[in-house]
């Protein structure tokens, strides 16, 4: 197993964006801590939502005193295709995995088992790429944690079944939304924890937009004409022909539009050669379309000069874990139009951040509206930027990270301020997002087979009611109907 080498990074420096009480709190949670053993695994050192929040967390628990460390698990090609078609799988796909692949996925997995130093007290292992550790290892005397950040709620039934009997031996799961929980989910204790931007990393700070423009308009990018975006691992569940279709659309109504597609590849993600060379071909006859990656030096600088300065950001994705880069964009006062899929509603809610959409023509007409109209794309853009200082930062989400290391080690830990961070199992949550609420004040509720659910917004409670039963398998939050207020 490979050290991911980090640098240092200072708390202080996250004061300014993210408050000193939220900093204070977080240095009060870690003096129980300190000293603590975390090995956080997973697959890739760069490209995609784990790798961001990782590079991010690493460091700042370590300011804190713990002793973390993130290492990377071993695989090759073959390794790589079987990990990328189990994660399909996990979000509904129904591609076949043979039994020689399932051979593959174990025999690397005892590999990266061997190698594995038991000398940690909490092991998270993150997403289905190296699941199998736990039970080929063997516990030892750790804790581990399953990290799960893509939708699961409705995996292929072979698939499943197939990998559930390697969650067995963990401790605890956490989940990006209440209802990503699959049915049957042998592991007895289910958080709900959003991840979080860094407000501080190259990808997020404040560019100022002369500078942005001059990134930009070094890798040619035309300025002077209206610039939509979608930033993405070239992966089919992000659609990135559905935004291209959307984008044809737009341009019937406003013809001088550009559309960048700006894409990064994962060594764990082989999926995103094939999509990324069917992209070239299309937008090779089009000089109103950019095509970027990270291979070309397109990188965190040039992500944040595209999401601040794009006059609509699309996330056009079909199924999605969290959406790191809605709350990327938003956080750059940018409106973003995005597909209802995973954890984006969480981020664009109650005329916040932008718009949900279900179709290429809805997609289209709001990109039209938003480019029409800049006013109220600045004032959607601004409300997401406080939703996102609100909920989706680094340090709420540290916050979180340390209770659970807490709750599991059986460590005392001060008392919670009043909001704005996940409710733990025994709490009162709220089914969607996780967040913790104060009940009976909270003034959101609906009631379900006897049991009163509280809510932090409209939108969640509507999410819940869409579906409630998705919602319910991750129920630990609910209060018994008899004697509460409920609506
Ligand atoms: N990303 C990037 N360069 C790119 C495309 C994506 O740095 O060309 C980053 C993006 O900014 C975000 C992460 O990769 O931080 C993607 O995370 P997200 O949760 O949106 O999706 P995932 O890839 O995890 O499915």
């Amino acid at each position: 197993m490979r050290m991911v080498s980090v640098g240092g990074q200072q708390l202080g420096a996250y004061r300014e964006s993210a408050g000193d009480a939220a900093v204070d709190a977080l240095h009060a949670l870690a003096s129980a801590l300190r000293g603590v053993r975390v090995l956080h695994l997973s697959a890739t050192p760069y490209g995609g939502g784990v790798a961001e929040l990782l590079r991010s967390q690493v460091p700042l628990l370590r300011a804190l005193g713990l002793f973390v460390d993130w290492k990377l698990i071993a695989g090759d090609d073959a390794f790589f295709a079987v990990t990328k078609a189990i994660h399909n799988g996990l979000q509904g796909a129904d591609d076949t995995i043979t039994d020689a692949q399932w051979d593959t996925f174990r025999s690397m997995s005892a590999r990266s088992a061997e190698q594995l130093d038991h000398a940690y007290d909490v092991i998270v292992v993150h997403d289905p790429q190296p699941v199998a550790i736990a039970q080929l290892a063997g516990r030892g005397s750790s804790l581990w944690v399953w990290r799960c950040h893509i939708d699961t709620s409705e995996p292929n039934p072979e698939v499943w079944q197939r990998l559930a009997p390697y969650l067995e031996d963990y401790d605890a799961a956490v989940f990006t939304l209440g209802g990503f929980v699959p049915p049957d989910f042998p592991v007895a204790r289910i958080e709900i924890v959003p991840p979080a931007i860094d407000p501080e990393s190259p990808k997020n700070i404040d560019l100022g937009s002369q500078l942005a423009r001059r990134v930009l308009g070094w890798i040619g990018v035309d300025l002077s004409r209206p610039l939509v975006t979608q930033v993405s691992r070239f992966d089919p569940w992000k659609d990135p022909f559905g935004v291209i279709a959307a984008y044809e659309l737009v341009k019937e109504q406003v013809d001088d539009v550009q559309l960048a597609l700006v894409g990064s590849m994962a060594f764990d993600d082989p999926q995103g050669w094939s999509v990324y060379s069917a992209l070239e071909g299309v937008v090779r006859d089009n000089p109103d379309l950019y095509l970027f990656t990270n291979l070309t030096g397109v990188g965190n600088i040039e992500v944040n000069a595209f999401q601040r300065l794009s006059n609509v950001v699309v996330q056009k994705s079909i199924r999605e874990g969290f959406g790191l880069v809605v709350s990327e964009t938003l956080w750059k006062g940018t409106p973003v139009v995005a597909g209802r899929a995973g954890g984006i509603p969480l981020q664009l809610r109650d005329g916040a951040g932008g718009f949900l959409v279900d179709s290429v023509e809805e997609c289209a007409a709001r990109v039209v509206e938003l480019l029409r109209n800049p006013d109220e794309a600045g004032a959607l853009g601004r409300r997401g930027r406080e939703l996102v200082r609100e909920r989706f930062l680094l340090p709420r989400l540290l916050a979180d990270e340390l209770r659970l290391y807490a709750a599991l080690l059986g460590r005392q830990t001060p008392p919670r301020p009043g909001r704005g961070e996940a409710g733990f199992a025994g709490e009162t949550r709220d089914p969607v997002c996780g967040m913790r609420i104060d009940y009976p004040a909270a003034a959101l509720t609906a009631v379900s087979d006897s049991r009163t659910y509280a809510f932090c917004s409209q939108s969640c409670r509507h999410e819940f009611l869409r579906d409630t039963a998705r919602f319910l398998r991750s129920d630990s939050g609910s209060i018994p109907v008899a004697g509460n207020p409920a609506d």
